[in-house]
């Protein structure tokens, strides 16, 4: 039987990144349930990049992955991971507290983060019903991921450094024998030392499969569509465009335009679909914001944001259960934050303390640490 350091569980963005990271130092193997790595929630995200996005963790560490972002290895994306795009967040003049609150716990982050006038925005974007926009923040440093080019990045590199991956091999079974962890899949049996959960939306069923107590993870669909902008409507331009309650966003996206009503449905892990009346909820709140019309819907998707209850990532070595390590939890912010985590990940997976790049951001081990939850 094949003996592994390291058996990652969710070949996912955690589960990638994870791997390549490891496997600078270790034997790696991920074991991924579908034919395709990415398939879930990897696949469906908005490819959104913003050190002002999510709470103040989960800002950290999009910011301590930023250099690997803008400067990763020689060879590692033949196009740059990050593209200028900028965001500002919206308001009607009944949300001006909203972004209030917002501005005063990011605006220490950059100077540049800063309040704009209606006018700028409705110059930036011209297509806001008039009067709809009061009040704006503008964080112009917010980029567009490439989120398929990091994913294979990571999983080529996780390649070049020796580490395998093997799809259509769904976890059934862990147990412990002599130390090792025996790892029962669909593509066969597997011994490692450490077991890593990144299972994305059934992070909670692979930890009951090792004996370890749920982390209550709550997988949250998210709804999402493109369209085509009118006829001779540049949009290419455009920032994202996020409600200051975060009731909608869009942005461009090839050509198309990207939206999302940022529905937080609970659900049951799956392969979770789009729902008509997230749609006509989303169509009914854009039509209040801009006169664009939506004659027809190009695409639409859904995917699980998978969050616990703090809505901070889960990273670290079970208490309970030995050599069992979750990677889970990663919310709206799995891809911008990929990164970070895995230097994190690279760390406390070897007991080594988190990484000072990060520390002077203010990232704790205990802040993500399983225990916590308890
Ligand atoms: C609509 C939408 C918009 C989003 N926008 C953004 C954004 O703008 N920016 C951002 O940073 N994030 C965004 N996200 C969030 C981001 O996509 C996730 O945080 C990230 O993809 C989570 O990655 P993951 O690897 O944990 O999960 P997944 O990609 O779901 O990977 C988990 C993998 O584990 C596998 N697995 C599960 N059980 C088993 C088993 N028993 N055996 C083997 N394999 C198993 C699954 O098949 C899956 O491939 C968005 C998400 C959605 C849905």
């Amino acid at each position: 039987m094949a003996e592994f350091d390291f058996l990652i569980i969710g070949a996912g963005m955690a589960g990638a990144s994870a791997g390549y990271a490891l496997a600078s130092q270790a034997r790696v193997l991920i074991l991924e349930q579908e034919d395709q790595p990415g398939y879930h929630t990897t696949g469906r995200s908005a490819a959104l990049y913003a050190e002002t996005y999510g709470n103040a963790t989960v800002r950290a560490l999009t910011t301590g992955g930023k250099g690997f972002y803008l400067n990763p290895p020689s060879g590692f994306a033949a196009h740059p991971l990050l593209l200028p795009r900028g965001v500002v967040f919206i308001g009607r003049a009944d949300q001006r507290a909203s972004l209030d609150a917002f501005l005063e716990e990011v605006s220490g982050l950059r100077s540049n983060i800063r309040r704009i006038a209606a006018a700028e925005v409705e110059t930036q974007v011209p297509v806001f019903r008039p009067g709809y926009v009061a009040d704006a923040v503008l964080d112009p440093d917010a980029m567009d991921i490439d989120v398929h080019g990091l994913h294979q990045g990571y999983l080529k590199g996780l390649k070049a450094r020796g580490g395998q991956l093997v799809t259509d091999a769904q976890v059934r079974g862990l147990s412990r024998q002599a130390g090792l962890w025996q790892v029962e899949s669909k593509a066969g049996r597997f011994a490692a030392r450490v077991v890593v959960n990144a299972a994305g939306a059934w992070a909670d069923e692979i930890g009951a499969l090792a004996g370890a107590a749920p982390i209550g993870l709550v997988p949250k669909r998210r709804t999402a569509i493109r369209f085509r902008p009118p006829a001779g409507l540049d949009v290419a331009r455009w920032p994202t465009i996020i409600d200051a309650d975060e009731q909608f966003y869009f942005r461009p996206d090839a050509g198309q335009i990207l939206a999302s009503p940022a529905d937080e449905t609970p659900m049951p892990p799956c392969d979770v679909q789009p729902e008509d009346l997230d749609i006509a909820i989303l169509v009914d709140r854009l039509e209040q914001v801009v006169t664009l019309p939506i004659p027809r819907i190009e695409s639409r998707w859904a995917g699980l944001r998978s969050f616990v209850a703090d809505k901070t990532p889960v990273v670290g070595y079970d208490d309970r259960i030995e050599d069992f390590f979750w990677l889970a939890g990663q919310g709206g912010y799995g891809i911008q934050t990929a990164p970070g985590i895995a230097a994190l990940v690279e760390a406390l997976a070897r007991h080594e303390p988190v990484p000072p790049e990060l520390e002077a951001l203010g990232v704790t081990e205990a802040a993500l640490s399983p225990i916590r939850l308890r």
